[in-house]
């Protein structure tokens, strides 16, 4: 190859903000994509300030986060009982340089997609195009095996692939092809959206309930400025025995209300009517919680895993798109240092397999929802006063402790430099 060419096998969020981070740096890529036409497809997820900064510098900006979620506010865990437990600010307000926004997961795919578009053109992402494994070449390159929805198939040579194709991976299969089935832990979420009107802080993520059953609902778009409603995304979620024979491996499942509004009867407080939220949903699907054991090493010479692909992780810490965003980054700050090279991969696994990995685990011992065990384990849930039960130096002892680990450190992260200097562009050596 004359020129150095990136393969990315997966166009979602992580894909496509890798494509728009080798635009930005200059270093000519491909996506291909599986689906044969992309659609606003999933509910709500968090954007974390680490990742709003680099979509920042991305010139993907409040303005346009704005027209696809909000920014937060607040994060809350409340008793069954309707007592707080814990909450602290979110975003600007908690000191970030950067606000935290609750966005529709749909529609900031598809503003990546329209930005992406605008600036590389049409080609750069194939619909259509399966990624199914990978050759590794003698002269260090590597060939996609690509099946195109026709039905007809395609190998493409590239100096590097990055597998951006999530939880369920071909390339992660093909790298790691001992690796145990989905991992699921018995947790069930079903999903929706509804239009309400905001509480508390008018954008507040609240987690009710206790670790086993709880809701979890937060607005994902400013208010109307005539109704006040907003569009409230919510999930309802109980562990269930595995015995129970359902299939874990499913994403969004489209079920009807009634098939799981019964175990939240009676889920009515002053502030908040959770059958009724449930029940005025616009649309609702069914997810099993699930994520992947981490696998020694996320890279394979000139191949690479990132996002869902790499480390797909329990929703606890609202930050498995954050995470993607964040790899697509370090990716294109490995290039900017080693350039087009399997050095550049190398180094990126070295920094960020074992960390992130370390956060996949700790998310499945329930993440920052582990507050609501100890108040289970010390008090089953019922309390006047959270301070008797769990001593406020040691709730935020807790969340300091999950928010180091998962990157969320304010000062940390205000103090840092930009991860890729302004207007640098990868030197374009041929990969050794
Ligand atoms: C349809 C959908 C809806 C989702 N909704 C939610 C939600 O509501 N809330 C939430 O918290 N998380 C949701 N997620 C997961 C969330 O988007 C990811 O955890 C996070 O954004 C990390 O993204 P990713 O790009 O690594 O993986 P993903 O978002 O899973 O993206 C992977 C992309 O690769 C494509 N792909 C898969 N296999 C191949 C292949 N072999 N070759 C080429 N392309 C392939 C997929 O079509 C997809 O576009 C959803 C994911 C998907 C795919």
């Amino acid at each position: 190859m004359s020129e150095p060419h990136v393969i990315i096998a997966g166009g979602g969020i992580g894909g496509l903000a890798t494509a728009l981070t080798l635009h930005q740096i200059g270093v000519p890529f491909t996506v291909f994509e599986s689906v044969r036409e992309l659609a606003p497809l999933g509910v709500g997820i968090n954007i974390q300030p680490n990742a709003v900064r680099e979509l920042g510098d991305l010139g993907i900006g409040p303005d346009q986060l704005d027209t696809v979620g909000i920014p937060a506010r607040e994060w809350a865990l409340v008793g069954l009982n309707g007592n707080d437990v814990y909450s602290e600010p979110r975003g600007l307000l908690a000191g970030y340089n950067w606000p935290q926004y609750a966005v529709h997961r749909g529609r900031m795919h598809m503003l990546l997609h329209r930005t992406l578009v605008e600036r590389a053109g049409p080609d750069a992402v194939k619909l259509g195009h399966r990624v199914t494994g990978y050759e590794k070449n003698t002269d260090g390159t590597v060939t996609a095996l690509i099946q195109r929805a026709d039905g007809t198939s395609l190998r493409e040579k590239a100096t590097l692939l990055i597998a951006a194709d999530g939880i369920h991976s071909a390339v992660r299969a093909t790298m790691h092809p001992d690796q145990p089935p989905i991992h699921w832990g018995g947790a069930i979420m079903w999903r929706g959206t509804t239009l309400a009107r905001p509480i508390r802080s008018g954008s507040s993520f609240v987690g009710l309930g206790t670790h086993r059953h709880r809701v979890v609902f937060y607005p994902i778009s400013h208010p109307d400025p005539e109704t006040g409603l907003a569009m409230i995304n919510w999930i309802a979620e109980v562990t269930v025995d595995k015995a129970g024979g359902r299939n874990p491996t499913g994403w969004f499942r489209p079920v009807e209300i009634e098939e799981f509004a019964h175990h939240f009867d009676g889920w009515t407080y002053d502030w908040l009517d959770v059958p009724d939220l449930l029940r005025r949903s616009d649309v609702s699907y069914e997810n099993p919680m699930i994520d992947r054991d981490p696998v020694s090493t996320w890279h394979d010479g000139p191949v690479v895993l990132m996002g869902d692909a790499a480390h797909a992780m329990y929703p606890t810490g609202s930050n498995g798109a954050s995470q993607a965003i964040m790899d697509a980054r370090h990716l294109g700050a490995a290039m900017l240092e080693h350039g087009v090279t399997q050095a550049a991969l190398a180094a990126f696994d070295a920094k960020f397999c074992g960390p992130v990995s370390q956060l996949v685990l700790r998310n499945r011992g329930a993440g920052p929802f582990g507050l609501l065990n100890i108040v289970d384990e010390r008090c089953g849930g019922t309390f006047d006063n959270i301070d008797d039960v769990v001593p406020p130096a040691e709730r935020n002892e807790f969340m300091a402790k999950y928010k180091a680990a998962a990157g969320f450190a304010i000062d940390q992260l205000n103090h840092a430099p930009p991860t890729l200097a302004p207007g640098a562009r990868v030197s374009m050596t041929v990969a050794a």
